[in-house]
């Protein structure tokens, strides 16, 4: 007799999670909430939400055809989905896997939720902290390692495959000139959940509706790991940091937003990854640079994100108060507040050779007809691939966004909110640490010993945007001057007293000091700020 309710929240889309591995039809019964405030508190993307909501329906879905009683709820709030599904069918207990987020683990405690241990991580948060415990540094490269050894992912013995723990150095190739094909992601026809889902949507989303690039099942799901391992994989690794106008994926996988969702486990992926490259077919460079994704950096902003909140969500040490550029929210029906809503758990709460399956370079340029209100083309290109997708790739991500704010000294919360409302893949355990530890510095250096600023020469060096960009990227004063170049050098200078003593930072710090021109950068800074403030750059 069905006595037990096993909540599902919108990132759990995995039948062997948590609260709902061990169930059955007969012991469980199934409730699954879309809540209209969750899809009120942010300006989300169309394809992220579209992709949780649909993904939601079909799993529930799923479900229901193995027997399971589903009730599947669209309610004011998650709160008064669940209440509506106590009063309708008096379950003896509630049960839930623990939640991804903050908000959603406090309001299923809340409700008086008994919480299962979530296995939707390969090291469970409470794991990851005795590991931080006692250690003055977390350093992911330290992390990354016990990971290895734990889990037995490219070992031979007690040895790391391939001799290196590491093989990062070989993974920083800049862009091809070669005009080379790259693996075509595999799409799949909309159908009439889809467009049921599409039509729900309300008028605050933003962004191109999908085109079937994002799946929404597990099935789907498969499917896209198999094209990652035979098709993409295999090319992964040399330029993963590059940047190209002229195609949004490259040699990316695309798989992070079935992780986040539950789609696809980390263990199933890596295993993947493991047999291919034992099998031959996937070089350990690439086979390395990818599980240490997964098993080294996934999993590591996971652990520091339970380690550190909820204060972190707040850390702005840099004291950057600048709100989103305009650039940044053309693309948007604008932005929500930002407080944190305690009753909304987060949903979702992230070769070459001529062949039908790999796309020229020219073919998958951005399709929009967007009109990126930027004159840098490094940021129009970005912008236009998350308004087309909904993605860009960790360079574009840190290096031209996050890169910007961090140096203009946008908000770090404020940048956190926007990449978590407009990647498939976002999520607040992921966006914050990657932001406020990684991008933005705004944690004071608890994540990255040094922030991760650059000028325009970086950028040339990865990317083919600079050629054809009005600005100069070898100028730091006068009105051609690259904006990232001008304000790389002003930030130093702002913060020079906090640097100068950061081992990392001092020869920067050091070289700033002696420009000549400082004075005149520092001028040229404040017309860049102001015309990023009004939309005008
Ligand atoms: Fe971006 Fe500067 Fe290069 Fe233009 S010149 S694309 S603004 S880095």
């Amino acid at each position: 007799m069905v006595v037990d309710t096993i909540w599902v929240l919108g990132d759990q889309l995995d039948r062997t999670l948590g609260a709902l591995g061990d169930a059955t039809p007969q012991s469980s019964r199934v409730v699954m909430v879309e809540s209209v405030a969750k899809m009120a508190s942010q300006p989300w993307h169309r394809q992220r939400a579209h992709l949780i909501l649909t993904a939601m329906r079909r799993f529930a879905g799923d479900l229901a055809d193995e027997g399971f009683e589903v009730d599947y709820r669209h309610a004011p709030t998650m709160a008064a989905g669940i209440a509506g599904h106590i009063a309708d069918h008096t379950p003896d207990r509630v049960l839930a896997t623990e939640a991804n987020s903050f908000a959603g683990q406090r309001l299923l405690e809340q409700l008086g939720v008994v919480t299962v241990a979530s296995d939707h991580f390969l090291c469970h948060r409470n794991d990851f902290a005795q590991w931080a415990s006692g250690r003055k540094l977390l350093r992911m490269e330290d992390f990354y390692r016990v990971q290895r050894r734990r889990l037995g992912y490219l070992m031979d013995g007690d040895e790391p495959a391939g001799g290196r723990w590491n093989f990062d150095a070989d993974n920083r190739e800049p862009p091809p000139t070669d005009g080379r094909a790259w693996p075509t992601p595999p799409v799949t026809p909309l159908d009439a959940t889809d467009h049921a889902v599409l039509e729900g949507l309300p008028p605050t989303c933003w962004g191109a509706d999908p085109d079937g690039t994002w799946a929404t099942s597990r099935r789907e799901a498969l499917r896209r790991l198999d094209h990652a391992i035979t098709r993409v994989l295999p090319v992964f690794g040399p330029h993963e940091d590059a940047m190209l106008s002229t195609n949004w994926h490259l040699a990316h996988t695309l798989l992070s937003p079935y992780m986040n969702l539950g789609l696809l486990r980390p263990d199933e992926v890596c295993d993947a990854v493991e047999a291919a490259y034992r099998a031959g077919d996937v070089p350990i460079a690439s086979a390395e640079g990818f599980i240490r994704q997964v098993i080294g950096w996934r999993e590591y902003v996971w652990g520091t994100y339970w380690l550190w909140m909820p204060d972190y969500a707040r850390a702005n040490e840099l004291g950057a108060h600048r709100p989103l550029p305009p650039v940044f929210t053309t693309m948007t029906t604008g932005i929500a507040d930002t407080n944190i809503a305690a009753d909304t758990p987060t949903t979702a709460d992230t070769d070459i050779p001529a062949d039908p399956e790999m796309t020229a370079d020219t073919s998958t340029a951005p399709n929009t007809n967007l009109s990126v209100g930027t004159e840098m083309n490094c940021v129009r290109n970005a912008m236009a691939d998350i308004h087309d997708y909904g993605w860009t790739h960790h360079i574009q991500r840190l290096m031209v966004i996050g890169n910007l704010c961090l140096i203009a000294g946008v908000d770090p919360w404020a940048v956190t909110r926007w990449m978590w409302s407009s990647f498939v893949d976002g999520a607040e355990w992921v966006m914050l640490p990657n932001v406020v530890g990684m991008a933005l510095h705004a944690d004071g250096g608890r994540m990255a010993s040094k922030p991760y600023a650059a000028g325009g020469n970086y950028i040339d060096r990865m990317s083919d945007y600079c050629g054809d960009c009005r600005f100069d990227r070898r100028k730091r004063t006068g009105p051609d001057a690259c904006p990232f170049t001008t304000l790389y050098w002003d930030f130093i200078a702002r913060h020079d007293e906090r640097f100068v003593s950061n081992a990392r930072m001092a020869r920067q710090v050091h070289a700033s000091r002696r420009l000549v021109d400082l004075p005149a950068v520092r001028e040229r800074a404040t017309e860049v700020l102001d015309a990023l403030d009004a939309g005008t750059l």
